[in-house]
């Protein structure tokens, strides 16, 4: 077992996402636009409940396509 469906995970990185779901102030994730196309990378059970950490986002925006290749390392 681990811990990927974790509400705190990234489900991309599996680091920490920093995500305030469970806390009263908003999350900052609320601010940000998250790619469609990185949004597709994310396995459909976790889609829209689990949020990607900012550094994936950064990542992805950067380089699309070598945040695609570091994943399937
Ligand atoms: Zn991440």
């Amino acid at each position: 077992m681990n811990n990927e469906s974790d509400e705190t995970t990234c489900p991309l990185c599996h680091q920490g996402n920093g995500c305030m779901t469970h806390s009263k102030e908003s999350c900052w994730c609320n601010s940000v636009t998250v790619p469609q196309d990185l949004l597709d990378l994310v396995a459909e059970a976790h889609r829209g409940r689990v949020c990607i950490c900012r550094p994936c986002i950064d990542k992805f925006n950067n380089n699309p396509v070598e945040f695609v290749v570091s994943l399937q390392k």
